[in-house]
């Protein structure tokens, strides 16, 4: 195919109408809510047909909806109730998101290597981390593929640690036959602009744990005990309510999750198939029985095939193509930025990094030859449930003849 001649296809995007299904269900929710002149969740309904109706499609008995992802993150951590100084085990390829509010929480932020293919933690990269202070781990299911969680939890059990899923890019994946988010003992969702469902801002935990549940709804609430006999604030807590129109937008938007994920999966494996063979590059792969629910779609990209690696790649995608990937992601481990390297916290108190066992600060690059080799021939493909198999012939194509030319 003659690449000069041929017009540039524009995807659809998730961050405006051409790839959001936003439409007329959410604005009559919308215009409900507004009319009903209620707009706190507290005494509104929405968020709470929201929170039930998502619980139940998890097949679990508690889920609160809140104002971010991070603010998820941060009650799933509230509920744990570290120490100062107690441990968390996470990874660095991850949105800052999910590791700020472990500082907020006085916990340290341990990080345990990847699988260099999926990116993600496993048991063994885990193991190698944890200490007698370690309180939680927190597994995140990058980019929609499932970690390994039967392992994972067999480990955590074994050693009586909780374990937090953060799922805000892997709604209604599954491994093994058991849905992300409800394999450890909360599961923690974003509904971001760019995740499968939005609200714009907005996030939502789910747990079967009676304790873990209480003390997640009562952190959402400035720990005020709603519906108690004498309700006091009983422990340090913010207001990470949604509200109510947050929550109508949201109602409407669960009611499209699955056909959205459908889309995702299936144009994923269409373009899986029409990739295969193309040396130098690695399609995504998900364990044998789980599913991938395709947040992004990304290529492991070879650098001794490929000239330039994932960013050659890249570059030729955007100047020929004009589709915009993501080569390397995060681009470096969290733990690179400043934050960590300096240490940026509270005043100039550096806490709770006073905190730490000297072990549990240690970033050394050979601790994380997985997280370096991931990191370094990734590739992010734009992803929508918007695609048609126009968008995928045009991907599939520019793909391959960009391979072609630089191999
Ligand atoms: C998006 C995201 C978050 C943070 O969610 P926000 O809603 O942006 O606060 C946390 N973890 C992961 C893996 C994410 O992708």
């Amino acid at each position: 195919m003659n690449t000069a001649q041929k017009t540039l296809l524009k995807l659809p995007s998730d961050q405006d109408s051409s790839g959001r299904t936003l439409g007329d269900e959410e604005i009559k929710f919308v215009a409900d809510a507004i009319k009903s002149g209620t707009l706190t969740s507290t005494k509104g309904t929405f968020t709470k047909q929201f929170e039930q109706q998502f619980a139940q499609h998890l097949g679990m008995q508690h889920g609160y909806a809140c104002s971010s992802g991070t603010a998820a993150l941060h009650t799933a951590y509230a509920a744990i109730d570290p120490e100062p100084g107690d441990e968390f085990i996470t990874t660095s390829i991850t949105d800052m998101g999910a590791l700020t509010p472990i500082l907020y929480q006085s916990a340290i932020p341990v990080f345990a290597d990847v699988d260099p293919k999926s990116l993600n933690v496993t048991a063994e990269t885990i193991e190698k981390v944890i200490s007698p202070r370690t309180k939680a781990i927190v597994v995140t299911h990058l980019f929609g593929c499932p970690a390994n969680m039967n392992e994972i939890m067999d480990l955590a059990r074994s050693k009586n640690i909780p374990v937090i899923e953060d799922c805000a890019q892997a709604f209604l994946a599954e491994h093994q036959n058991k849905k992300i988010g409800t394999i450890g003992d909360i599961g923690c969702f974003s509904l971001q602009q760019g995740k499968h469902i939005t609200t714009g801002e907005g996030g939502i935990v789910v747990s079967n744990d009676e304790h873990y549940a209480r003390r997640m709804f009562l952190y959402i609430n400035k720990a005020w005990g709603y519906g108690d006999q004498n309700p006091d604030h009983y422990f340090a807590a913010l207001n990470y309510r949604m509200n109510d129109i947050t929550g109508a937008v949201a109602l409407a938007q669960l009611q499209k999750l699955e056909p959205s994920v459908r889309n995702r999966v299936k144009h994923a494996n269409r373009l899986t198939k029409m990739l295969k063979g193309i040396a130098g590059i690695q399609t995504p792969t998900p364990l044998t029985g789980d599913i991938h629910s395709y947040w992004k779609y990304c290529l492991n990209v070879d650098s001794n095939v490929i000239n330039g690696g994932a960013d050659g790649l890249a570059k030729e995608l955007r100047e020929h193509y004009g589709i915009f990937s993501a080569p390397r992601y995060i681009r470096k481990p969290a733990f690179e930025c400043e934050i960590f390297q300096k240490r940026r916290t509270f005043g100039n108190s550096q806490f709770p990094f006073t905190e730490a066992r000297p072990e549990a600060l240690n970033y050394d690059a050979e601790n994380f030859a997985g997280t370096y080799a991931g990191l370094a021939g990734i590739l992010v493909l734009p992803w929508n449930e918007a695609y048609t198999d126009e968008h995928l012939n045009y991907l599939a194509d520019a793909i391959q003849e960009s391979v072609a030319k630089l191999s």
